[in-house]
């Protein structure tokens, strides 16, 4: 449910969280934060310092050292986790709305990422419980002495979380919720285009119990607040979501500090229909798959292979499902496509399907931007472009799928692979061994079959090649927060 009463936080005070206080930027500085659909500034906040972000580090530091964060013990930390996911799903009306104004995402897209939100958190908060290492059956024996040996598991340090503004609420939740079940503090930076929910978030986990100084919310542009907190030699772990180009450059600064680094980056995933598929399922399916969020998903299905006797319909369907859909504010809830989040974000999305065009690629349905103040734009398709096209190749991040079709099995696998990316993929057929076969071969951290888009919070997310390093959700999640440390003791 969206309603205005739900907006009081678009009009407070710019304030961040450090060391459990809300505080200003120490030099008063601000961004604005702009509604999507409309263009308006609806909200500030602040723009962290070198100097706040120095403060909110040291917080971390100091809190993960504190004799009250080790007491609390995984128990005390699953019990507060496990609160936040209750004051979450309490306040869930509120975050929708907020994230709907400041992303522009349609209302539908954000109740499910709340929704998930919680249901993820559950899982991070039950996962507190179960941190442990190995033991080894018989004592170790070396040179007549025994041994009592065995591992067991530490959180990894302060980390430093910078996220996206494609799903705010979903990512603040991923990294924090993971790095506190770990027993580790964070500093998080949320995209400067949406810090509205991160600081709703940062209250209402004030208000589940976590002590001061073990979530930290700095907000600021990438430089020079992000690139402060990434490079902060108090941090051991750096977690990022974002462009690939910017995951390369933390990666690369994080390596040479010798710091824990994950990286959730960019893809161009590819949705395969077969001719053998149930085409009333696999037509709505590879809709959505590039129209959820309005294309602004890192795992988007962006790139469409559909065998060639169902080509012709399958495209035609595809068109007339697109024409289907309402484009619009995400605060009403018909509307399935929203804005773009930026005038930038949508120029760049348009500069995709001119160059589309210019590579020689047909115009299957879109592509213009819409009247109006907001950032709004066709749900677009485009067909018979090249491999080479840069449309093909480059992740366009916004409603722009590119279709081709093929022959053979091996034919379309080598497409799918043709990529530097490995996200996601979709595969349609109701032939089991097709499936099987296609889902083994297709280099992608998540495979779909019949389906797009399934997240669950035992299983691990994440890419091959380009599309990043390690994985979030499942038991790969928490270990990623974790340092292995192997203990012997001679038994007298
Ligand atoms: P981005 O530059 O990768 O930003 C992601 C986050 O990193 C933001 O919080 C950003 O801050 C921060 N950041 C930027 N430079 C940094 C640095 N040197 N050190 C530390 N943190 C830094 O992504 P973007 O600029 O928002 O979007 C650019 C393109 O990236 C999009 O068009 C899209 O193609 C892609 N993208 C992909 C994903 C994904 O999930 N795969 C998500 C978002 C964007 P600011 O917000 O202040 O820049
Ligand atoms: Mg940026």
């Amino acid at each position: 449910m969206l309603g205005s009463q739900h907006g009081a936080l678009l009009n407070a005070d710019p304030v961040m969280l450090i060391d459990g206080a809300w505080r200003p930027a120490s030099d008063g500085a601000t961004i604005d934060v702009t509604d999507p659909a409309t263009g308006e500034v609806i909200a500030r906040c602040p723009a962290a310092t070198p100097s706040d972000v120095n403060v909110a580090v040291e917080a971390a530091h100091r809190t993960l050292h504190s004799a009250e964060w080790r007491q609390l013990g995984a128990e005390g930390r699953s019990t507060i986790l496990w609160r936040w996911a209750d004051l979450i799903e309490a306040n869930a009306a509120e975050l929708s709305y907020l994230e709907v104004r400041t992303n522009g995402m349609p209302g539908a897209f954000a109740d499910w990422m709340i929704n998930s939100s919680v249901a993820w958190l559950r899982h991070f908060a039950a996962s507190a419980l179960s941190i442990h290492g190995t033991n080894v059956s018989d004592s170790v024996s070396k040179g007549g002495d025994t041994y009592h040996a065995f591992s067991g598991k530490e959180p990894v340090g302060v980390c430093a979380l910078v996220i996206p503004w494609n799903g705010p609420t979903g990512s603040f939740v991923l990294k924090t919720g993971p790095a506190l079940a770990a027993g580790c503090t964070c500093v998080i930076k949320p995209a400067e285009l949406t810090p509205v929910t991160a600081i709703r978030l940062g209250q209402l986990a004030q208000e589940a119990g976590l002590p001061n100084g073990a979530l930290n919310i700095v907000t600021g542009y990438g430089t020079p607040t992000g690139s402060t907190l990434v490079r902060h030699p108090l941090v051991n772990k750096v977690s990022f979501t974002g462009s690939t180009e910017t995951g390369r450059q933390i990666g690369s600064d994080a390596v040479r500090d010798l710091k824990r680094v994950t990286l959730e980056l960019g893809g161009k995933s590819p949705c395969i229909v077969f001719d053998d598929a149930d085409l009333e399922t696999a037509i709505p399916a590879a809709a959505m798959a590039i129209y959820g969020n309005t294309g602004q998903v890192c795992f988007a299905g962006s790139r469409l292979f559909v065998q060639r006797a169902s080509y012709d319909k399958v495209l035609a369907g595809i068109a007339e499902f697109t024409a289907s859909l309402n484009v619009g504010s995400g605060l009403v809830p018909q509307n399935m496509i929203g804005p773009l989040i930026s005038a930038k974000q949508r120029d760049r999305v348009l500069d995709y399907v001119a160059s589309g065009l210019s590579d020689g690629g047909e115009l299957v349905c879109g592509g213009s931007p819409l009247d109006g103040n907001g950032y709004f734009m066709q749900p677009t398709i485009l067909a018979n472009l090249g491999s080479s096209a840069r449309a093909v190749r480059e992740e366009i991040f916004g409603p722009v799928l590119v279709a081709t079709p093929f022959d053979e099995f091996d034919e379309v696998i080598g497409y799918a692979n043709d990529t530097d990316y490995g996200l996601g993929a979709g595969i349609f057929t109701r032939d089991l061994s097709k499936a099987h076969n296609a889902a083994r071969s297709i280099r992608a951290g998540n495979v779909w079959v019949n389906c797009y888009g399934v997240l669950h919070p035992s299983l691990p997310f994440g890419g091959f090649g380009k599309s990043g390093l390690g994985r979030e959700m499942g038991t790969e999640g928490i270990e990623a927060f974790l340092e292995t440390k192997s203990t012997f003791m001679k038994l007298a």
